[in-house]
């Protein structure tokens, strides 16, 4: 790494070839079963270097949960049609109008005030109809689906674009052949309610890939939001890498501030330490410790893996992480370690204050360091 790239403070780097390959080879993957995808960068914190990639390696339409994401993507530029995956709150729907094109929502009060955000606008808000079937977040019930398409159609300023699930985030459903079938009898009753076919038959998340690969989808569904498996590598109902995908796009890199040999001891009489845990101590006798400039407030800590296996962590509180780096020899104070992190882990990284974003190839914009103020 360029020494000058840094600011000295812990960082997400990204390989961005590695985010090209893996768009371009799901979007393949998916247009096989005539599947198109949107790309979700809520992972990502709305980078728009990462979203430029994605759009680059051929994804027509980006998706976020936050407004905050996505006025960090059209400040720096990017024009892609962009999903909204949460319900914006009352007080944001002017805001929403103003920066998102499509909206999936299931409320009808919340279709009512961004109707009426969009008349004063002068424009049209497409909507995604979300429909829970049985993963218990957002989504109407299926038996109230032809009621609220109703009530929608008589709504001024805002169109049905498609039909859209989420499964395998909340209680874990995953995606099966019942609940992909009752899909698409869903999607085929408002099509027919409404009298035209919709653009957006959009099955899931990355949870739905694995039923994809293998053919099990129905022919009708042609839409999913990838987030997971375009920056991970991974489909989420069993957690299985794609073929031919990276995993390894994205490290996290903090830095020894203090190395040390002391003695551990599983005697000394201890309580909870300040995240209200009781730390299990593994090894005893004399370790080489390290102290970490990466803490519990920079990301989900305790889903990180280090990289190089000889480190193991021990424990972590608010701003340190402390590993056992007996086995490393070479290792110093002022050193780096680098660690692997999970979704969640890199969720919250990316969108942490404290931590700079860079891309670590030689792609494109490559080198710049993310270091914007808080928006
Ligand atoms: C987060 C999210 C996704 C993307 O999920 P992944 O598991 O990352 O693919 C898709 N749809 C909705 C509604 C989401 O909130």
């Amino acid at each position: 790494m360029d020494k000058d790239l840094s600011y000295g403070r812990p960082r997400v780097e990204y390989d961005a070839a590695g985010i090209s390959h893996n768009c371009a080879l799901l979007s393949r993957l998916c247009a096989a079963y005539e599947v198109e995808i949107a790309a979700v960068t809520k992972a990502t914190g709305g980078n728009p270097d990462i979203a430029h990639l994605m759009v680059e390696a051929g994804i027509p339409c980006l998706a976020d949960a936050r407004l905050e994401n996505i006025r960090r993507l059209r400040k720096a530029g990017c024009q892609a049609p962009v999903m909204l995956l949460r319900s914006p709150s009352e007080g944001e729907m002017a805001e929403a109008v103003r920066l998102a094109d499509i909206f999936l929502l299931s409320q009808i009060d919340a279709i009512r005030s961004l109707a009426g955000q969009c008349r004063r606008l002068d424009k049209i808000a497409e909507i995604i109809v979300m429909v829970d079937l049985g993963d218990l977040r957002e989504g109407v019930t299926p038996d109230l689906l032809p009621n609220l398409i109703d009530q929608i159609l008589q709504i001024d300023g805002v169109k049905i674009v498609g039909l859209g699930t989420n499964l395998a985030c909340h209680i874990g459903l995953l995606p099966d052949q019942g609940n992909m079938d009752q899909f698409v009898e869903l999607a085929v009753a408002v099509e027919a309610q409404i009298g035209r076919s919709l653009q957006f038959i959009s099955a899931g998340n990355s949870s739905a890939l694995s039923m994809l690969q293998q053919g099990d989808l129905p022919p009708k569904v042609n839409h999913l939001r990838l987030g997971e498996s375009l920056l991970l590598g991974r489909e989420t109902a069993y957690g299985q890498p794609i073929e031919g995908a990276r995993q390894d796009v994205f490290s996290l890199v903090c830095q020894v501030i203090e190395l040390r040999t002391k003695p551990l001891s599983e005697k000394v009489g201890r309580g909870p330490n300040a995240m209200g845990k009781l730390v299990r101590l593994t090894d005893a006798g004399l370790r080489k410790l390290a102290v970490l400039n990466l803490g519990a407030v920079d990301t989900e800590i305790s889903c990180l893996k280090a990289e190089d296996r000889r480190v193991k962590v021990i424990g972590y509180s608010s701003d340190h992480l402390i590993v056992d780096v007996t086995g490393l020899a070479d290792l110093h104070a002022g050193g780096e370690v680098r660690f692997s992190p999970n979704y969640h882990a890199l969720a919250t990284a990316m969108s942490s204050p404290y931590l700079d974003q860079i891309a670590r190839s030689s792609a494109w914009n490559s080198g710049s360091v993310f270091h914007e103020e808080c928006i």
